[in-house]
């Protein structure tokens, strides 16, 4: 297999970075984890493995990085393949791209982590064969990436379906919501830490007849629907920590459903929403599937 192409994967999160040398999806020939300081530090460790990795493997073919964002996606913008705004410290204009092309001297392959994600599903996961599909993580936050035929999608910044603004459920009052820019978007409804300001505890850790469990459900559901109404994707795959919640990933099928009301020529919402093929390979695997296509 020494002839096969070489990727380095980079799973850019807000805590760790996750790293990966690979030929193929089958298998990482050597990962590691790195937390995420400051910017400088961070990427000098990451350069520093696939530095190792590639005296002993030889040359890379291709990198790729599924990041955190807001990242600039325009290859002919400046900024391309930098961090935008961001909360966290020194991270805002940060060139996370620019330093593993410098230094390995091949193209580099960079998006959203969802956006990763949903191509790696999209080619071995759960969304195989899908010519238009989606990935969205509820956890920290609400993130989602899409899929149209094989390409992700970018626009003017890249999708950011956390943001959408949900229709309020009647038993969910007095709450505010708590994304800083909107409120009680979906991110401020729904996400780890919005479930937790309203009822103390997460998901998973109420009891099954706690109303929490509708109330996120049907937001989550709007978010489904939403999607078949702008972008029709046959596959909806939808994973991260609150999606953990025993039930919920049923409750938002029938939720959606009820929504949809008969419309958008959709069966079976089981078939329609999905959880992940790869589990928490997504990241990983991602960046192994931006690699590949920054190579060709
Ligand atoms: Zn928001």
């Amino acid at each position: 297999m020494s002839g096969a192409p070489l990727y380095g994967c980079i799973e850019a999160g807000g805590t760790k970075f996750v790293l990966g040398v690979a030929r193929d999806h089958e298998r990482m020939l050597a990962t590691t984890r790195i937390p995420t300081t400051g910017p400088q530090e961070t990427l000098a460790a990451a350069i520093a493995f696939f530095a190792d990795a590639e005296a002993e493997w030889g040359r890379f073919d291709a990198f790729g990085i599924a990041s955190f964002g807001p990242v600039d996606l325009d290859r002919h913008s400046p900024a391309w393949g930098h961090i935008g705004q961001t909360p966290k410290p020194g991270w805002s204009g940060a060139d996370v791209a620019g330093p593993f092309g410098a230094r390995f001297g091949c193209p580099v392959g960079f998006d959203t982590d969802v956006n990763g994600a949903v191509l790696a599903e999209g080619l071995w996961g759960a969304a195989r064969d899908a010519d238009v599909a989606t990935y969205v993580t509820i956890g920290t936050g609400i993130g989602g990436g899409a899929m149209v035929e094989g390409h992700p999608v970018h626009g003017r910044l890249h999708p950011e379906m956390g943001h959408m603004l949900p229709r309020r459920h009647p038993a969910d009052t007095g709450f505010a919501g708590i994304c800083p820019f909107h409120g009680d978007c979906l991110e401020g409804l729904a996400s780890g830490p919005a479930i937790h300001a309203r009822w103390g505890a997460s998901l998973s850790e109420l009891p099954a007849d706690h109303p929490a469990h509708e109330i996120v459900a049907w937001y989550l559901a709007q978010l489904a629907i939403a999607q078949q109404a702008m972008l029709s994707p046959r596959r909806i795959v939808m994973g991260g920590g609150v999606l953990g919640t025993p039930g919920l990933l049923d409750r938002i099928r029938i939720a959606a459903e009820r929504l949809a009301n008969g419309y958008f020529a959709t069966a079976d919402y089981a078939e329609l929403i999905v959880a992940p093929g790869l589990g928490d390979r997504a990241g990983l695997l991602g960046a192994l599937a931006l690699a590949q296509e920054a190579s060709r």
